[in-house]
């Protein structure tokens, strides 16, 4: 279970994952954005699935994490991401 560092728990479902099966949304100094490369520091939080990501746009309990990635730009990276990861 060498791998172990290497799951995550999305910020949704709560389900863990491998995270570079995952979106990562970064935030760095205040500013948010999808880490396509995983290499960004700062706060960051996963999302699992397209299916997740709708959640969190629809649910008013996501409304805070909606608020950080609603950016138009980072909702186009974070379903590029899910999309190859399906
Ligand atoms: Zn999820």
């Amino acid at each position: 279970m060498n791998d172990k560092v290497n799951y995550r728990t999305c910020v949704c479902c709560k389900s863990l994952k491998y995270k570079y099966d995952m979106a990562r949304i970064a935030v760095v100094d205040g500013k948010v954005s999808c880490d396509v490369s995983f290499k960004a520091g700062g706060r960051g939080m996963y999302i699992c699935s397209l299916k997740c990501l709708e959640k969190i746009s629809s649910s008013k309990k996501f409304s805070k994490i909606y608020n950080l990635v609603s950016d138009e730009e980072i909702l186009k990276s974070i379903k590029e991401v899910l999309k190859n990861a399906e």
